[in-house]
């Protein structure tokens, strides 16, 4: 391949077609991943993207193959994420390359610091006619471990909405005040976290996450008079995930009013499902039935490159077991005999593609 490291960061190799004006179809997957990590969260990704290139022994397929290592997908030190893909969609703009660090180092500097030129941003898009976007990733959750399969076709990205949620109520003296007299900001926000739980488990597919409590004034013998809890939600139907959002923030009313108290709803951010391209989703569910391998399919609660490339260009991608749903730690594997069937079911794709492909009518359009 043809190796370069574009201004973010992003690790590219490129494996030329039979042609010149050929399309383009791109893995990837991405370099960075969290303190006290796993080996296996991203990097498998890329090593699987390379290692497809390398079953073909140096054959021209009628679209070039690019291998993507994305920078900083994770945002742990800038707390923004997807930096690279974003940088290969052309999502990099100057107020995010102003962005600090805990330092005060901006993300432009930092490119700087490691010998690339923030301004080049631009060189880092993806040219025109891209054929498609595929990505390998550990699944880092237990459905596949417990369904006893080695991989899933994922066919859409959850949707999340993310809010703090504050109780206000009245500080005050915890052996002098009557338990009927209180206004206790900490047992309201309990009593919602409760009711959180108790509505995610009703809903098929809903996940609600009351990750963060922060109580004040904080001290034994005193009442909390105002206490923030932050909220996750996250669900692959849209229209699902606002209305739990919305009976959540009316439990919060409700909760609040009956005990005399307020509630302040600030929504930080709504992010939409994104959905896999759905000729591509079929493609890689005929590629991994050709393994024999079951094709389960299933939806991605994290989120991935994939869906920053998604909007760009028609998109998939491919779990791999995560034994014991463990991720994010050092305790972090995948099995051998799975990334086989993973890379087995890769290659099929790219046989199928590759008989597709060569018609002057392009089978995929985004
Ligand atoms: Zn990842």
């Amino acid at each position: 391949m043809r190796v370069r490291v574009d201004a973010a960061g992003n690790i590219r190799g490129v494996h030329a077609a039979a042609s010149d004006t050929a399309r383009r179809l791109y893995i990837g997957s991405h370099l960075d991943t969290v303190p006290h990590a796993g080996a296996f969260d991203g990097v498998l990704g890329v090593m699987m993207g390379i290692s497809l290139v390398e079953s073909l022994r140096g054959r021209r397929l009628p679209f070039s193959i690019e291998v993507m290592g994305f920078s900083e997908e994770e945002g742990v030190r800038f707390g923004i994420p997807f930096i690279g893909s974003r940088a290969v969609v052309g999502d990099v703009d100057a107020a995010l390359l102003a962005a600090p660090d805990a330092s005060g180092r901006t993300i432009a500097q930092a490119i700087g610091d490691f010998g690339l030129d923030a301004s080049r941003m631009a060189d880092a898009r993806v040219t025109s006619n891209p054929l498609g976007y595929l990505e390998f990733h550990i699944e880092q959750g237990p459905v596949l471990d417990h369904l006893g399969q080695p991989v899933a076709i994922v066919d859409r990205i959850v949707g999340r909405s993310y809010a703090d949620v504050t109780f206000v109520g009245s500080a005050g003296h915890a052996g002098t005040t009557p338990m009927d007299a209180r206004k206790d900001a900490l047992t309201g926000a309990a009593e919602w976290i409760g009711c959180v739980e108790a509505q995610a488990r009703q809903i098929g597919g809903l996940v609600a996450t009351t990750g963060r409590i922060d109580a004040a004034p904080g001290a034994a013998n005193v009442i909390p008079g105002h206490c923030r809890v932050t909220l996750d939600v996250r669900h692959g139907d849209d229209a699902t995930r606002n209305a739990a959002v919305d009976r959540l923030r009316s439990a919060a009313r409700e909760i609040a009013a009956r005990r005399g108290l307020t509630v302040e709803w600030l929504p930080r951010f709504d992010h939409a499902a994104v959905a896999m391209h759905p000729a591509l989703v079929a493609m890689l569910t005929r590629a991994v039935e050709r393994t024999g391998a079951t094709a389960t399919t299933m939806s991605s609660g994290a989120g991935h490159d994939a869906m920053i490339l998604a909007p760009h260009m028609p998109a998939a991608m491919l779990f791999v077991r995560t034994p014991g749903g463990v991720s994010h730690h050092p305790d972090e594997s995948a099995l051998e005999g799975d990334v086989a069937v993973a890379l087995a079911a890769g290659a099929n794709f790219l046989d199928e593609l590759a008989g597709g492909s060569g018609s002057e009518d392009p089978p995929l359009q985004p």
